[in-house]
């Protein structure tokens, strides 16, 4: 972004939703448009999807080594969803955050509980609701990416993940794709904006009123 200045506090902006709501479309979107934003890269049990690329999309592991890495403790947090297994690596967002780096997160409604438990001063938590039930049965089924059992599954997880919508800081409904990207991008450039989390501002201040004019 422009108008960078450090040192600063990064963001963590987690992006939450019922599967087919759209929030990786609009993840991805986000990061096309932001190079300094990283995206943390999931591990996951599920299988890989046509269209997907290892390690791009996730790290597509088997239960034996994501039980290794739990043992491990190489998870900021990680959950059951629609039967697979989800996690968020710690060592890239130590690494990020240690830098003042922003990362995305595309995670469920327990990630983003588990997240902002742990770093509450840096996380912003972000749900996206469907037009409908009916619409995000029809999003599911046009992306035909996922069985009809794998569909039916979701669409019935999905009033369980909506009832979660309360602790999150913001809520909008993605009915017109841009103008649900605009608003992402708006509540990204605020949070960027917070004064805590722009340390430069005292330094920056102080050489301000020490200015002789
Ligand atoms: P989608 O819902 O159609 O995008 O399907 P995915 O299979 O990509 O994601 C399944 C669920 O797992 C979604 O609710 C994701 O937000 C969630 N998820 C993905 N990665 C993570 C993660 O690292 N941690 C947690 N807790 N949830 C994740
Ligand atoms: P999620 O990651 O939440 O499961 P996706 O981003 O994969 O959702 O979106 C599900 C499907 O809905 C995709 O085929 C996507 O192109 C489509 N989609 C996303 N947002 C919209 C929208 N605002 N209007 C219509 N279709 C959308
Ligand atoms: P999908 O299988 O469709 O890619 O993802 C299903 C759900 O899992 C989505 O809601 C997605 O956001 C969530 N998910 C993906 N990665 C993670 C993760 O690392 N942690 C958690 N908690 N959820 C994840």
């Amino acid at each position: 972004m422009s108008n960078e200045r450090t040192p600063r506090r990064g963001v963590l902006l987690i992006v939450a939703s019922p599967s087919g709501a759209g929030k990786t479309s609009l993840c991805r979107r986000l990061m096309a448009d932001h190079a300094g934003l990283e995206l943390s890269i999931s591990m996951t049990t599920r299988p890989i999807r046509p269209g997907e690329v290892a390690d791009r999309d996730y790290h597509f592991v088997s239960h034996e080594e994501f039980q290794r890495l739990i043992d491990e403790d190489a998870f900021l947090e990680w959950a059951d969803v629609h039967g697979n297994r989800y996690g968020s690596p710690r060592a890239p967002i130590d690494r990020a955050l240690a830098e003042g780096r922003d990362v995305l997160f595309d995670i469920d409604w327990q990630g983003a509980r588990d997240i902002a438990e742990k770093c509450p001063d840096d996380a912003v938590r972000v749900f996206i609701l469907p037009p409908s039930l009916e619409e995000l049965r029809r999003r599911l089924v046009t992306r035909s990416q996922d069985d009809d059992e794998v569909i039916e599954r979701r669409i019935q997880n999905a009033k369980g993940e909506i009832a979660h919508c309360d602790m999150f800081d913001y809520v909008f409904v993605n009915d017109d794709f841009d103008r649900s990207y605009a608003e992402l991008a708006h509540i990204y450039h605020a949070e960027r904006s917070k004064r805590r989390r722009n340390l430069w501002v005292a330094h920056y201040r102080d050489a301000l009123l020490n200015e002789v004019v």
